[in-house]
């Protein structure tokens, strides 16, 4: 048994459940069949296995340096299992044909690359990055840049990074100072501190392409002054750029992916005869932060899927582990001389796994609906693709935190049923619960989902995607209602009902501090409706069908019906009740 991901589990919400081969009708993925996307699983999960997971406790244990000449040592491990990688083409497995890419679905994609999140979420981190910098400069890069940056980063010669934050613009990028001066042939000269910035230097490619908010001088305060830039490591024939690494961030977990502090412009390396990083404007100006949603969005559902499969990994090793090791008797048996029963036999510990199952499962099983949508949009035109766009832009904050927050709660349960062994790095799961710590904090905070969420998702065009969402619920209530889930339909319809008048008597509060202070609670109410939806989905997929697996998927709906879902009524009572507890609260008196 793989302790990476469940196969079985990948083929039942692809095929059975997603009816991925129903894309393939489409056009553009017509080249496909269920034989290609079998073969590119295959593929991934291979390669996880055995180029990924062996060294991600090595990768966790020897993180990158920073070397006195300003490079940066990586294990020798990280650059062969990327090259292996970029080798098999799965840098640009969604990708058109044009630009050297696969053009399979976008769900076939990430269900793919969640094989190497979870067999080693540090390193997949490079290649995460690089597919969503090229797909931000293929929607929004000139010919010239596709050819320039695109094309290498999809061969895996080029890796990607995204620069926003700075040390004091991280949740608000309206403070952003980098500043970039208009050069007389077309580039500009950047100037300013990057903070945080994944990938930002090493030696695993020819050369890093580095996208970068930055200011044109005289443009408007706020984000509405932002222009997006790509600003290449290497310029073109061969010049270093005026990029320095000012020092890397040791982290917690994830540490396989290097973390970067980087100047621009800081005069070490002087490009042409001048200090400052020589950058080229990507869309137009004053629209950096509308181009760099591209990439924030993917990576939005991306930091969801590690998390997920984080969850899912840890999942995987707490089940082997619980199987494995016989622990005590069950209640009753006061026979010092019968054997040891396994940790399976203890009802505690089957709950923990349970619930371990009905995160990782649930929260998986959300990306992957959430990359359908974006083949949806692909492959259709109209209000379907219209109605997709609007969805996927609804769930994104959920798809991002609620894998981070409950995928994470996963990983505590998995070192809790690995007893005094988890807390040790003999085993792995205390990496799991590391490298997942970051999720809930990186590409947007909870805080900052909760108020994208409340504050314009459910908003936007009169509250539609939300109308849509209940649509979907209703659909998926009427079909468990049809094969005999009749109350687990009534508890999600009513649950839904709930959410909806709470967010219309939010929305109605005129102040907005009043209207957003208890936002990560309406968005985690919103998650856990969105997973008991996602849940009475899979069960419906399964019905009727017979076997340990399936049973197992009814076992994860029945515990997110009878633990979880109940968690949803108090928390939007508390946000009806209009409690001020913490809106009033006098800072000082903390
Ligand atoms: C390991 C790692 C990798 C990263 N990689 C990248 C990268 O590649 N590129 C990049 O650009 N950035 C990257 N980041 C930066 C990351 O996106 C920021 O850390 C994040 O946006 C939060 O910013 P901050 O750290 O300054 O925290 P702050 O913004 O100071 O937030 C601190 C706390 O205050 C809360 N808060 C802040 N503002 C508000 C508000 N208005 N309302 C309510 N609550 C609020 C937050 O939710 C949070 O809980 C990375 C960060 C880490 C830790």
């Amino acid at each position: 048994m793989s302790l990476i991901l469940s196969r079985r589990d990948i083929d039942f919400l692809l095929f059975d459940w997603l009816d991925v081969e129903q894309l393939l009708v489409a056009e553009r993925y017509a080249a496909h069949d269920r034989a290609t996307i079998d073969a590119v699983i295959d593929l991934a999960a291979s390669l996880a296995e055995e180029q990924f997971a062996p060294f991600n406790k090595l990768s966790d244990q020897h993180e990158p340096k920073m070397l006195e000449d300003g490079r940066v040592k990586m294990p020798a491990e990280t650059a062969t299992a990327l090259r292996h990688f970029c080798e098999a083409g799965l840098m640009a497995m969604s990708q058109p044909h044009d630009v050297g890419g696969m053009q399979l679905p976008f769900v076939v994609e990430k269900a793919a690359f969640a094989w190497f999140q979870a067999a080693n979420a540090g390193t997949s981190g490079y290649a995460l990055l690089t597919t969503a910098a090229a797909n931000l400069l293929l929607e929004h890069g000139s010919p010239e840049q596709i050819d320039a940056y695109v094309r290498p980063m999809l061969a895996g010669r080029f890796f990607g990074t995204m620069c926003l934050s700075e040390p004091q613009a991280g949740s608000s990028l309206a403070d952003v100072r980098t500043r970039a001066v208009r050069q007389g042939d077309g580039s500009f000269r950047l100037f300013g501190n990057k903070m945080w910035i994944s990938g930002g230097e090493h030696d695993l490619a020819e050369s890093i392409v580095h996208l970068v908010l930055a200011r044109v001088e005289g443009a408007v305060p706020g984000v509405k002054g932002l222009s997006l830039f790509v600003v290449p490591r290497d310029l073109p024939g061969g010049d270093r750029n005026d990029v320095s690494l000012a020092g890397l961030n040791h982290k917690m977990g994830q540490r396989g992916t290097v973390n970067t502090l980087l100047n621009f412009g800081e005069g070490r390396h002087q490009p042409q005869g001048a200090a400052g990083a020589i950058g080229w404007l990507v869309g137009a100006e004053g629209q950096g932060l509308a181009c760099m949603f591209t990439m924030m969005n993917e990576a939005r559902v991306a930091v969801g899927t590690s998390a997920a499969t984080l969850g899912y990994t840890g999942y995987l090793h707490a089940l082997d582990y619980a199987r494995g090791r016989p622990q005590g008797r069950v209640p009753g048996n006061k026979d010092p001389n019968s054997g040891q029963v396994p940790l399976t036999r203890h009802a505690d510990v089957r709950r923990m796994l349970l619930a371990q199952k009905a995160y990782a499962e649930g929260a998986l099983a959300l990306n992957l609906y959430c990359a359908r949508l974006v083949d949806v949009q692909r492959t259709s035109d109209g209000d379907v693709r219209e109605e997709a766009a609007l969805l996927l832009d609804m769930l994104t904050p959920i798809a991002k935190s609620w894998p981070s927050q409950w995928c994470l709660a996963a990983n505590d349960l998995a070192i809790q049923v690995h007893g005094g062994y988890g807390y040790t790095r003999d085993y792995n799961v205390e990496q799991f619960y590391r490298d997942n710590r970051l999720n809930p904090i990186h590409e947007g905070t909870h805080g900052i989902q909760g108020i994208d969420l409340l504050g314009r998702k459910v908003a936007m065009q009169e509250g539609r995607a939300l109308k849509i969402f209940g649509e979907k619920v209703g659909a998926t209530c009427q079909l468990a209602r049809e094969a005999g889930l009749g109350e687990d339909a009534q508890a999600l319809d009513d649950a839904f009902v709930e959410l909806e008048y709470t967010s219309f008597l939010l929305q109605a509060e005129p102040d907005a501090e009043t209207r957003l202070a208890n936002a990560s609670i309406f968005l985690e109410a919103f998650g856990h409706v969105t997973l008991a939806w996602i849940w009475l989905e899979q069960v419906g997929a399964a019905a009727a069908k017979q076997g340990a697996f399936f049973d197992g998927k009814r076992a994860a709906a029945r515990y997110f019906f009878a633990y979880e879902l109940p968690k949803v009524e108090p928390m939007l009572a508390l946000l009806i009740s209009g409690d001020r507890t913490t809106l009033d609260l006098d800072p000082d008196i903390l």
